[in-house]
């Protein structure tokens, strides 16, 4: 639900809504906001990697990724927002402040179908939360991540397994080529399985690659377009 008329959204908002309000903000990166938010949770309680929707405006959703799930309080969710659109989903999530209160859509945790078992993770900034949230726990996942240049330090302190690339050129660029030079080296002896998330032209690309190259066949990949160039919300 990009975009619908006013009374429709008021429609699935009176279904999936759940009123939040904000416990904390911060900027882990430059280009990113965490939020912290208290949320009641939908039908089956709220899991890292569960897909919200936020009303940016009264006619335009968003879609975001819960991160984390508070150790103790099941009702504490954290988001990791990146901030490059500039879009209404953006401003959203700049305009709230501590003890703002919102409504965040949400229903049953419906988890992204993952193949195999030794696992290569794609993604750009607005992926990270996820990536997050899917690689927890996960043995040996090879992650990649596409981010702004004065992101990745800061980043990639806190995961050191994650391996974080400076955005140069076009979106998606410097992603590409460290997979086709991994590819040419080697470095995916005995993948099985792929989660490719973020820009949708980069991912058709990526997944060019992995069939073309590694001979994955496209049902071991999975694929999650998170927004297209030249497309407002997705
Ligand atoms: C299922 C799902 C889960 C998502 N989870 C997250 C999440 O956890 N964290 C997060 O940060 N984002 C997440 N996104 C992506 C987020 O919804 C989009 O980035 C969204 O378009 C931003 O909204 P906006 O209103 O600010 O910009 P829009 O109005 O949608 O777009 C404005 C312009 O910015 C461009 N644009 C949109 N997104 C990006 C981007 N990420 N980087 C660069 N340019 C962009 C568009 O092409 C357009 O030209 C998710 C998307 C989906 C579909």
């Amino acid at each position: 639900m990009p975009q619908a008329p006013a009374v429709i959204a008021n429609l699935v908002e009176s279904v999936l809504g759940r009123p939040a309000h904000l416990l904390d903000a911060s900027e882990p990166a430059p280009g990113f906001l965490k939020l912290e938010l208290h949320a009641e949770p939908p039908p089956g309680g709220w899991h890292p990697g569960h897909e919200i929707q936020v009303r940016a405006t009264p006619t335009q959703g968003r879609r975001y990724t819960v991160q984390t799930v508070g150790g103790t309080d099941s009702e504490r969710i954290g988001i990791l927002a990146a901030t490059e659109a500039e879009g209404p989903g953006t401003a959203w999530i700049r305009r709230l402040r501590v003890g703002s209160r919102t409504t965040v859509l949400a229903g049953r945790h419906r988890p992204l179908r993952e193949h195999g078992t030794r696992r290569l993770y794609l993604g750009d900034g607005c992926a990270l939360g996820t990536l997050d949230a899917y690689t927890q726990g996960s043995d040996a996942p090879i992650v990649a991540v596409e981010v702004p240049a004065d992101a990745v330090e800061p980043l990639a302190d806190r995961r050191p397994r994650f391996r974080f690339l400076a955005a140069a050129g076009a979106p998606g660029d410097a992603l590409q080529s460290w997979l086709e030079r991994a590819v040419g080296d080697d470095e995916f002896r005995n993948l099985d399985g792929a989660v490719l998330l973020g820009r949708a032209q980069s991912i058709q690309r990526q997944r060019r690659v992995l069939t073309d190259s590694l001979n994955l066949s496209r049902r071991a990949i999975t694929t999650r377009p998170y927004w297209a160039t030249g497309r407002a919300g997705l």
